[in-house]
């Protein structure tokens, strides 16, 4: 293993005509995938893709969007909890959510799995759209443990002090390569809390193009020249961070 794509959905329909090619195009490249579902629908369809694939391991979360599904949900990971390695994506999203009530059901339903996540000793990956600082102060208020921030799109600074003070992970998408907020970001995260994703079939370095795991070292190269640092030297600083968190990935 010398890669770790920590967030992506191998699930979604993109990948349905060719999803064997896109597993063995990143195995190629030693990278170990962690995708994640956030439908209950998905749910069947992920494990099994990661039940058929060695560098393959299965999250389970709730798209915010979807929080009435949250008991749903809540049962699915408890049933599958000894077959997945993190719960999530799960969170807020004030981007495509403005309605106030609306979003005090995120809230509850985000409450949720961050207990979830602390009963069953699994990591959570947050997705926090337009609600950096609201999904953080949550996470805070919750006492969330092993907190993994994917694209995070929230100010630097509160990067800064939840991965410094905290203990936060960060993790970094391929579309770095386009976007000046995820620089800030890359340099405000303590390098002992940085995790390279894709999040495929988005945030692609390429806007035009669907993304797949193995572009990740796309995303490393970039990280490694943002912090003027050797790409090998990064490439073992950001997976020992990812194995430190993720203790899972290795075990069989
Ligand atoms: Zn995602």
């Amino acid at each position: 293993m010398r890669f770790v794509d920590t967030h992506c959905h191998l699930e979604q329909a993109e990948f349905e005509s060719d999803r064997e090619e896109v597993i063995r195009r990143a195995a190629e490249q030693e990278i170990v995938i962690i995708t994640s579902a956030i439908s209950t629908e998905n749910y069947e369809r992920n494990l099994l893709i990661a039940q058929n694939h060695e560098n393959v391991y299965a999250s389970l979360g709730l798209d915010p969007m979807f929080h009435t599904q949250v008991e749903k949900a809540a049962q699915g990971i408890h049933d599958h909890s000894s077959e997945i390695i993190a719960i999530g994506e799960t969170g807020l999203d004030h981007y495509r959510e403005r309605d106030h009530a609306e979003r005090l059901k995120q809230e509850t339903a985000f409450v949720k799995m961050i207990g979830l996540s602390k009963e069953l000793g699994l990591p959570i990956q947050v997705h926090s759209r337009s609600a950096g600082a609201a999904a953080l102060l949550v996470l805070q208020k919750n006492d969330a443990q092993s907190v993994h921030m994917h694209a995070f799109d929230g100010k630097a600074g509160l990067a800064r002090n939840s991965s410094k003070n905290l203990g936060y992970y960060f993790s970094i998408p391929t579309s770095v390569v386009r976007s000046p907020q995820k620089r800030k970001l890359v340099k405000a995260v303590a390098l002992d809390r940085l995790l390279l994703e894709t999040d495929s079939p988005v945030l692609s370095p390429n806007r035009e193009v669907r993304n797949e795991p193995s572009n990740l070292p796309i995303a490393l190269r970039n990280v490694a020249s943002i912090l003027g640092r050797d790409v090998e030297e990064m490439r073992e600083i950001i997976l020992e961070n990812t194995l430190r968190l993720y203790t899972g990935i290795g075990e069989t």
